[in-house]
């Protein structure tokens, strides 16, 4: 199936079904290489969003009475349809977000794969976890009707990481994606439609933020609201959802650390740190976008920056040899130029290296730059760029390198670059984040993602992603005797 291009007039995905919403204005979809527009989507209003929440509320009734062993059967199967449909997502995400041919369908569609048939292989036994408590036993019942709001940044991911475990716990969901890129999203409801998924069970409303997401947030009828955004748009979302005082997740934003502890390690750090904070341009919840180095080898990790920025390409997302391609939007190039600017006009700060992208044409271009910054207080160390923009910080020894991770008010995850695993295990314990890998270990994909101070909380992926789509009912057997 196409994905939709041009005026998308049936956005709404009502009852398994494409419907032309209420509402009579449209967001544009740039194609993030050119700046040119490749869709306009008709926006719902709050009376659409009502009747989403009334048709997934009908819906999720029946769908919790189906074994969790169909539902998980159905996103499984949802998984295999998607995978069919690999190219047409890759060309969609492209666009809408700018990601490099040699990271799109790796990072774009594979991960969103992944995240799918990881929830899926989790969540039976998730799902079906009885626990005896005394003479109680401790069911897993679905949280009820979700609203799920999601970023730009990786279209399928994200909405995978919502979708697929609300749907294994037996939920129903009303889904906003971001204005930005809502494309992808048809092609997600429809594979889990043509999976079996009955109707009403997923739903999705496009539309801005501010009407169409709040009205989600707000809604009376949500029993969870599940968001991943900003850390300011997060915090609407809880006071939204908190007129009701219903339960929220908030997986918010992050300034990363990469802490090199083992001098030896430090070229090894600054490759796999530019790898990761370029990924995707920069625009991951989860990029390093500090590196912590031991201040004596503050000049050898500079020398590993000059080689590795040589080989940076910026370009093309289309083109094979592109490794950094757009940022997604206008208003998001314009976020990091205006991050850079005032970096350059920051006292202890100083460019290493910045990429000339002045033979670029049009489309949404930063220039990807490595800063040096001995102020732990400046923006560009303490504000989320979400553009390709690292800041290396010099750290005196270990317990100033915690203080320099520790300084900002994130807390998503960090790196710790030591062979030496006890010493690796008593930093990352004292680091406030969500998670820490050590070295270049890869990512366990299953292995519960999530924020701690101002990054937010819940957790996503894997069995501790699918528990949130779950409340606990204690049953108590027996009668009473003297
Ligand atoms: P954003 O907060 O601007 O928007 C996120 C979503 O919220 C969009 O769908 C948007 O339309 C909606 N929204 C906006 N205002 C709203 C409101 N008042 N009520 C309800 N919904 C509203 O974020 P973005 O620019 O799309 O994404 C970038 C941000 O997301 C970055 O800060 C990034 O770190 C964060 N992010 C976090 C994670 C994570 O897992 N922690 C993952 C990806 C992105």
């Amino acid at each position: 199936m196409a994905s939709p291009r041009g005026v998308v007039e049936d956005s709404l995905w009502l009852d398994n079904a494409r419907v032309v919403p209420s509402g009579t204005s449209y967001a544009s979809v740039d194609d993030s290489a050119t700046g040119e527009e490749i869709a306009k989507v008709r926006s719902a209003t709050t009376e659409d969003v009502d009747r989403a929440f009334d048709s997934a509320a009908r819906a999720q009734k029946r769908w919790a009475d189906v074994s969790p062993a169909d539902r998980v059967a159905v996103v499984a199967k949802a998984a295999d349809l998607l995978e069919g449909m690999a190219e047409d997502l890759a060309t969609t995400i492209q666009a809408e977000v700018g990601t490099v041919a040699s990271q799109v369908h790796g990072m774009q569609v594979g991960l969103g794969l992944s995240a799918i048939r990881l929830t899926a292989g989790a969540a039976l036994a998730t799902v079906t976890e009885r626990e005896r408590i005394g003479a109680s036993e401790v069911v897993q019942e679905p949280a009820g009707v979700v609203g799920a709001i999601t970023p730009w940044n990786y279209p399928l991911f994200q909405v995978a990481l919502k979708v697929a475990p609300a749907i294994a716990a037996g939920c129903g969901v009303v889904l906003k994606p971001a204005e930005v890129a809502p494309l992808t999203t048809f092609l997600v409801a429809e594979a889990f439609a043509e999976a079996g998924l009955p109707a009403g069970v997923l739903n999705v409303v496009c539309g801005s933020g501010s009407g169409v997401g709040s009205a989600i947030a707000g809604h009376a009828r949500a029993d969870f609201v599940s968001f991943t955004g900003s850390v300011a748009t997060g915090r609407q979302v809880a006071r939204s959802a908190a007129q009701w005082g219903t339960r929220t997740s908030l997986e918010l934003g992050g300034k990363s650390a990469a802490i090199v502890l083992d001098d030896d390690m430090v070229r090894a750090a600054v490759r796999h740190t530019i790898a990761s904070c370029f990924a995707n341009a920069g625009q991951t919840c989860a990029a390093l976008s500090r590196l912590i180095v031991p201040r004596h080898l503050l000049e050898e990790a500079e020398d590993e920056v000059s080689e590795v920025m040589a080989q940076v390409v910026v370009g093309d997302p289309a083109a094979a040899t592109s490794t950094v391609g757009p940022l997604a939007s206008q208003a998001q190039r314009n976020a990091v130029v205006e991050h850079l600017r005032v970096a350059g006009e920051t006292a202890g700060v100083r460019t290493v290296a910045s990429k000339d992208i002045s033979h670029l044409g049009p489309g949404w271009y930063a220039p990807p730059t490595v800063v040096v910054a001995e102020a732990p207080g400046a923006p560009i160390v303490q504000e989320e760029v979400f553009g390709p923009v690292l800041a290396i910080q010099p750290a005196d020894d270990e317990e100033h390198a915690i203080e320099l991770a520790e300084g900002t008010r994130f807390g998503l995850i960090a790196r710790v670059w030591t062979d030496d695993d006890v010493r690796f295990e008593r930093v990352a314990r004292r680091l406030r984040v969500g998670g820490v890998i050590q070295s270049d270990a890869p990512t366990a994909w299953d292995a519960p993602f999530g924020g701690v101070k101002h990054s937010g909380y819940g957790r996503e992926r894997g069995g501790y992603g699918v528990e949130e789509y779950l409340v606990p009912k204690s049953l108590q057997r027996g009668r009473f005797t003297e």
